[in-house]
């Protein structure tokens, strides 16, 4: 596809299959412009991970970063369909306050820190 590849990344255990591709491209460069990383994407059977990427031949920089991601594919994961996600993240989104105080990504940076104060022990596929 163009400007994006999948990614032969080791994953943690997860109910739902998740993709990871990298982007590069205008649409990248936009989103690295607003320091965004990453976004996930849970669909029905299937959670995608798109990492935002400066070129072709980078891969994903900060293990925290795929951490922060796969948080999310496991929050998802409670819920009992991903609209229910869709949902709660953005009632959160607008009674937390907004992105950064939005109580699910609080969560998923909190993994994130968690994992890099452990020396990514446990979490070793994110490396
Ligand atoms: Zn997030």
């Amino acid at each position: 596809m163009l400007w994006s590849k999948r990614l032969g990344l080791n994953q943690p255990k997860t109910k739902k299959k998740v993709i990871e591709v990298g982007v590069w491209g205008p649409l990248a460069s936009f989103m690295l412009g607003r320091n965004w990383g990453a976004v996930t994407i849970p669909l029905p059977f299937v959670c995608f991970i798109l990492y935002w990427l400066e070129s072709e031949s980078e891969t994903v920089w900060w293990p925290g970063l795929r951490v922060h991601e796969y948080q999310h594919v496991f929050q998802d994961e409670k819920n009992l369909c991903f609209v229910v996600t869709a949902i709660k993240y953005m009632y959160a989104h607008i009674v937390d306050g907004g992105y950064k105080k939005n109580r699910y990504e609080i969560e998923a940076d909190l993994e994130a820190d968690k994992a890099e104060d452990a020396d990514w022990i446990g979490y070793e596929w994110a490396l």
